[in-house]
C-alpha cells in the first residue's frame, strides 16, 4: 500500500477528480510478490483512473516482458497473463469506482473482467463525487476485498490533494 501512495503521490491534483495509486502484484508459489504494474489516475492520456491505468499497463506487456518480471516460473509452460490473472493482487489507495460519469468503464468493471483474485483497499471512497459501490460490486463478482486497514487518512489525504475541503 506504501507503492499504491507513492504512485498517487504522482497524480497531477484537479479538483474534480482524486488522486489515486494502484499496484498489481501476483504471488507465485514459494515467491516473493512480483509487482507486475503499477498505475495512478491520469496517467494515460484523457480522464482516467489509477487501476484502469495499471491494467492497461499490464496488458500491454510483451511475452518476453511478462516473463522476465515472473522469472524463475515455476511451471513449465510459457507464463501467460490470463494463467496469471487468478493469482494476482491489486493495491488500490481508494475504492475502486463502481460508476463513471465520463464514459469510461468503471474500475471495479474492469478488474472484474480481468478476473484479478483479490483487491486490496486503502480506504472506502468519501462521497465527494459520486456514491461508490465498487468494493461491493467486486465481492459479488467473487473477488476477494480486503480493506487494507492503517492507512486511510493517509489514502484519503492523497485521494483528496488539491481539493478544497
Ligand atoms: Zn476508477
Amino acid at each position: 500500500m506504501r507503492q499504491a501512495l507513492e504512485q498517487a503521490a504522482l497524480c497531477e491534483p484537479v479538483p474534480t477528480a482524486f488522486c489515486v495509486g494502484c499496484i498489481i502484484v501476483v504471488r507465485l508459489p514459494d515467491s516473493e510478490p512480483i509487482v507486475l504494474s503499477k498505475g495512478f489516475s491520469r496517467e494515460l492520456p484523457g480522464n482516467t483512473h489509477a487501476e484502469a491505468n495499471a491494467l492497461a499497463k499490464l496488458e500491454n506487456l510483451s511475452s518476453s516482458q511478462l516473463q522476465s518480471l515472473v522469472s524463475p516460473w515455476p511451471w513449465e509452460a510459457v507464463p501467460v497473463l490470463g494463467d496469471l490473472l487468478p493469482l494476482v493482487d491489486v493495491y488500490t489507495t481508494l475504492e475502486p469506482c463502481s460508476v463513471r460519469t465520463s464514459g469510461l468503464p468503471a474500475c471495479a468493471d474492469g478488474l472484474i473482467r480481468a478476473r484479478i483474485r483479490r483487491c486490496i483497499i486503502g480506504v472506502r471512497e468519501p462521497d465527494d463525487f459520486v456514491k461508490c459501490e465498487g468494493a461491493q460490486k467486486l465481492k459479488d463478482a467473487g473477488i476477494e476485498v480486503i480493506w487494507y486497514g492503517g492507512l486511510e487518512q493517509e489514502c484519503l489525504d492523497a485521494a483528496r490533494k488539491g481539493h478544497h475541503i
